[in-house]
């Protein structure tokens, strides 16, 4: 028998914990905790823990397809090539658009952009990252100028008060989860602002239970409070920040009196001072978000506010303190360090700042898309739905929009006036069904490559098994396909590592990374500019990242979210995840021991609001909205807030996002999942 382990990195969350395979007769068998790996050391969640079950699931994509009359036929992968190089050079640059994804390599989304803005010449490549973290890189950026988690995770660990808002950490983020319960252990307060009462607040010290969509009034309250009882740092304040006085004048107003705030949030006033004081007066405190506080119409002014509050009280730089924006999926963090983002090159290098261009045009040895800004995936739905014919080619890498995006009908409408699409997956998913070539594509345990997690650190992949039939990993197909389309020259590469090594010649925080020092457990974190140093797990220890090394302070008005409730919808729905699922759950749901935990959706509802609306425990009801409609079961709790209900996302049959709202923050074009307005109905006997 030959057996082996091969470390490697999750592939599910943000977090980045590091396990082995386990491979028997050179097939991936199981997972072992890796001790040594200092994120999680050898611990992992259930998702960790039954990873490798999807690897080898007998519905895994293994020969190309192409439609033919309606119906997938297998094909040659020369056939696909052929078919698509036709295709794709039948369109001019910005009638054709590219998503990449959150799941796979750092190296695929690098070629992808690169395939997009060099091969089709197209501004148009973005990828999920818009839909669940736009509003924290725009946000920090404008804040400090850097638009990443300031601080390391186990740094978390440290703090002396945690404020978790908008974050179900213990079921999304377990082993961050962990870190809360280390800082707690350790004296550490915490406080959990949430619709919910999930896992993560039930160890909280003090729990805000508040609507979904007045973060910003939350969080202007408790700077008056810090304000008015003088425990703001202000030699922080002078030294390292601007426009300071803007934000006092915004937050001092009567509208943000911890009374009218209460009325606002519907948390009690005295819970909301207590908060502010321990928040306040604990020299040594962090903040703890995710998509409750991005996906909002205002997720960039609520990812403003946390930035106001942190340099308010000087809670930035130093161990146990910071902005810890929690990123979803394994590799979001990676694909928007890639460049695979409407606005920039990798590293974050704007595609509208002419020697940006000429930088990657001499690196690339060709012309490529003009400097502009494309179209992101929500205006790129947007337009294809609309504005048919604008946008008529679309090449998709491991996304699923056909149940991630919001408003799943008006999704379904741009996808059928698409003229040619190809999807390129390791399943046939929601999304794929409409594509008229699908590519197989190899998972993350069937090649080398790294990742980046949620606290920028860059890890590695390590191929374990074969891909299944005649499956490639995605880097190898792009550097193929561009062959066939006369840019050999440009995709030269032979390996992944030769991919990063590219990478970090045109990317300056990668500048200093090679597979050979990512061989570490402990990997590195970016920046790391140069081969002699570090990374850098804790961000702005002396100066901000702008060019004067200040952190600008916005003042930020509170707004409601773009759709309230009102007579014929009078609750407020929130979406989420469940600790059992992943996303749109095309690897989950073929996880036996995790599909068979929740394998189904349901809607929370309040207890009182189901005595008002008649309906009981497990009863099926229709859950309403502007967009659509769906069936789904009813779980009746006291844990959600009166007013609002809450579903999972991850599930095709009952899918939350037929009835979700796709307004967008103005800024960030994040859509708004977090609130809009819905009704739910008794479903009447026939
Ligand atoms: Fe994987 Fe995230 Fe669970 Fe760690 S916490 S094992 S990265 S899903």
């Amino acid at each position: 028998m030959d057996f082996k382990y091969v470390p490697t990195t999750c592939p599910y969350c943000g977090t980045g914990c590091g396990f082995n395979l386990v491979v028997v007769d050179k097939k991936v068998v199981g997972v072992q905790p890796w001790q040594r790996n200092p994120v999680n050391e050898g611990k992992l969640c259930p998702k960790g823990n039954y990873a490798h079950e999807f690897v080898n699931s007998p519905d895994r994509l293994t020969k190309p397809l192409i439609k033919k009359d309606g119906k997938f036929v297998e094909a040659s992968w020369d056939e696909a090539y052929k078919l698509i190089a036709e295709n794709f050079k039948k369109y001019q640059g910005e009638q054709s658009a590219c998503l990449a994804s959150a799941r796979v390599s750092n190296e695929e989304n690098y070629l992808m952009q690169k395939f997009a803005r060099a091969v089709l010449k197209t501004p148009n490549i973005d990828h999920c990252a818009r839909l669940c973290h736009a509003s924290t890189v725009v946000g920090l950026a404008g804040a400090f100028g850097s638009g990443a988690m300031t601080q390391s995770i186990a740094d978390i660990a440290q703090s002396k008060c945690l404020l978790v808002i908008g974050t179900n950490t213990f079921e999304q983020h377990p082993l961050i989860g962990r870190r809360i319960m280390q800082a707690k252990a350790n004296g550490a307060k915490v406080i959990y602002a949430d619709p919910r009462l999930t896992p993560t607040g039930r160890i909280a010290d003090l729990f805000l239970q508040f609507y979904s969509g007045t973060d910003v009034a939350l969080l202007n309250c408790f700077m008056q409070l810090i304000l008015k009882n003088g425990w703001e740092n202000k030699e922080f304040i002078k030294n390292r920040t601007k426009d300071f006085e803007k934000v006092k004048e915004v937050v001092m107003k009567d509208t943000y009196s911890p009374e009218n705030v209460s009325k606002i949030t519907g948390v009690p006033a005295k819970d909301i001072i207590t908060a502010a004081e321990w928040f306040g007066k604990s020299g040594q405190s962090a903040v703890l978000y995710s998509m409750g506080i991005t996906q909002h119409t205002t997720g960039v002014d609520n990812v403003k506010s946390i930035a106001n509050l942190q340099m308010l009280t000087g809670n930035l730089g130093r161990p146990g303190t910071g902005i810890c924006a929690l990123r979803g999926q394994n590799n979001v963090q990676g694909a928007c360090d890639m460049g695979a983002l409407a606005n920039v090159y990798s590293g974050y290098q704007s595609v509208i700042v002419p020697e940006m261009k000429k930088k990657m045009e001499d690196a690339w040895g060709c012309q490529i898309a003009e400097g502009k800004v494309g179209l992101t995936v929500t205006k790129l739905i947007n337009t294809l739905a609309d504005e048919p014919g604008k946008v008529k080619c679309l090449y998709i890498m491991g996304e699923n929009p056909m149940l991630s995006d919001p408003d799943l009908h008006h999704v379904e409408k741009g996808l059928k006036n698409v003229e040619f699409m190809v999807v390129q997956d390791i399943f046939l998913t929601e999304t794929a069904q409409f594509a008229n070539v699908v590519l197989p594509a190899a998972c993350f345990a069937e090649k080398d490559g790294t990742q980046t997690s949620t606290e920028r650190r860059v890890q590695r992949w390590r191929k374990a098994q074969d891909p299944p039939g005649e499956a490639k990993a995605d880097w190898q197909i792009f550097c193929e396909l561009a062959k066939v389309m006369g840019f050999e020259k440009q995709f030269p590469y032979k390996s992944a590592e030769d991919v990063f090594n590219e990478i970090a010649k045109v990317t300056p925080s990668y500048g200093g990374m090679s597979y050979a020092r990512l061989e570490k457990p402990e990997a590195l974190c970016w920046p790391c500019p140069t081969p002699d140093h570090p990374g850098t797990p804790i961000l702005h220890k002396e100066k901000f990242t702008h060019p004067d090394g200040l952190g600008i302070f916005t003042p930020i008005e509170w707004k409601p979210p773009a759709e309230v409730p009102d007579k014929e919808y009078p609750l407020i729905m929130t979406t989420g995840r469940c600790i059992w699922q992943w996303h749109t759950g095309t690897m989950t749901r073929r996880s036996e021991n995790l599909e068979r935990e929740e394998p189904t959706g349901w809607v929370e509802i309040n207890t009182e609001d189901a005595k008002e609306l008649g309906v009981s425990d497990k009863e099926m009801v229709k859950a309403v909205t502007r967009r659509g409609e769906i069936k789904i079961g009813a779980r009746v709790t006291k844990n959600i807030k009166k007013g609002v209900v809450f579903m999972p996302f991850h599930y095709a049959e009952c899918a939350a996002n037929v009835l979700t709202n796709n307004a967008l923050d103005p800024v960030a074009a994040i859509p708004e999942f977090k609130a809009c307005a819905v009704r739910i109905e008794k479903i009447k006997e026939a």
